[in-house]
């Protein structure tokens, strides 16, 4: 066989040390370390190998708006109250908001973040602003980063919403976006979005029981009407673990064969509230990415982007003190993201994209625990950066 390209000698995520083939795009073949050849061979020093750091839930229009001095929100309404009054100040200046989007997404990617999905709020307040600030900044930063867009429903789910979130599915939205705390009529939020994400075809992501309590519970009503939803996304899941074990490991269970993804952020601790019971999720198989939810602005002026900081925050809050627990969550970081976002296969397989990330340490542990350079990376075939060596 005749390829263009052979990165040879790194370590997959199953521990194997392997040669990666490249033929245009693809990935051509994976054997055995030394035993494929090609006219360009790079060396890989034997480091782990995954797809690319992928970010899958990133609030880019909110991304940036922290002042100095300011003091974070104490509830969800407070923080939406503050972000209505960037961005009524942002109507009147849209190339601000497309600038903080571009700034963030440098900066992601200079973190060697590849994929992300965006999320942008589409509402009575600034209308489609957002959105449109969004594909300018898609645009604009091209292929550095692959970037989804999820058109989302963040003040609440009126008639005139649910006509723009339409507009947006028709105008380059990836994803419809929803969420169970923020109208009083969750039942008609969800059926709502439900039917918007069916129509235009869609994926469907929803923030899920932010408020963490028992008698909170609206994962089995979102379930009820989008578990049929093609790609459906459940973002948070706080109320999960304040069930009973019984109960937990019933809907874990229903999520499973929904075949949803759950996605994990670390935004929801300054809120003083717990994660979702992480090890059972992963424990039942389920995929659960890993995203930085709020970057720097008025919801919560921390987080840095930086994608495994937060996967080892995550670990520490949901004491994920197993290695198959560490190895899970980093592919949920890389893998399920780079799924997600761009629909390819989460592990290095032939046929697949060439599109990966050679680490320094050579294994899942190495890396998280402190071998964490990105010595190549790998898009579409072409190779973009031999940093480290
Ligand atoms: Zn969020």
């Amino acid at each position: 066989m005749n390829y263009d390209l052979v990165l040879g000698n790194v370590h997959l995520l199953d521990g194997r040390a392997a040669d990666i083939a490249i033929s245009g795009d693809r990935i051509a073949a994976i054997e055995g370390a030394g035993l494929l050849s090609a006219p360009k061979r790079i060396d890989g020093g034997g480091g782990l190998c995954l797809r690319p750091l992928s970010d899958s839930h990133i609030h880019l229009d909110k991304s940036g708006t922290v002042q100095p001095g300011i003091r974070p929100p104490r509830t969800l309404s407070e923080a939406i109250s503050t972000m209505s009054t960037v961005k009524r100040a942002a109507k009147s200046d849209p190339e601000e908001v497309r600038r903080r989007m571009v700034n963030t997404l440098n900066g992601l990617r200079r973190n060697g973040t590849r994929c992300v999905r965006a999320l942008v709020d589409v509402d009575e307040t600034w209308g489609l602003t957002g959105f449109e600030a969004a594909l300018a900044a898609r645009k604009e930063i091209g292929g550095a980063v692959k970037m989804q867009i999820v058109a989302f429903a963040q003040e609440g789910m009126t008639d005139r919403v649910a006509g723009l979130l339409s507009d947006a599915a028709s105008r380059g939205a990836d994803v419809i976006g929803a969420h169970t705390d923020v109208d009083q009529d969750p039942t008609n939020h969800i059926r709502t979005a439900v039917s918007i994400a069916e129509k235009a075809k869609l994926p469907l992501e929803v923030h899920v029981d932010e408020p963490a309590t028992a008698e909170h519970f609206k994962l089995p009503l979102v379930l009820e009407y989008a578990r049929d939803v093609p790609g459906l996304t459940l973002v948070h899941c706080l109320s999960l673990g304040k069930q009973p074990l019984a109960v937990q490991d019933r809907w874990i269970r229903e999520i499973k064969s929904a075949g949803a993804t759950v996605v994990v952020a670390t935004s929801v601790l300054l809120f003083g509230l717990p994660l979702v019971p992480v090890g059972k999720l992963l424990d039942a198989g389920i995929h659960v990415a890993v995203g930085s939810d709020n970057l720097q602005d008025v919801f919560v002026p921390l987080g840095t982007g930086r994608l495994l900081e937060t996967v080892r925050t995550v670990m520490l809050a949901a004491q994920l003190n197993r290695p198959e627990w560490m190895t899970a969550l980093l592919r949920g970081a890389t893998g399920v993201g780079f799924k997600l976002v761009t629909g390819g296969a989460p592990d290095l397989e032939p046929g697949s994209p060439a599109t990966f990330s050679v680490f320094t340490g050579k294994s899942p542990s190495a890396v998280l625990f402190g071998e964490d350079e990105i010595r190549i990376t790998v898009v579409d075939g072409n190779v973009e950066e031999e940093a480290g060596k």
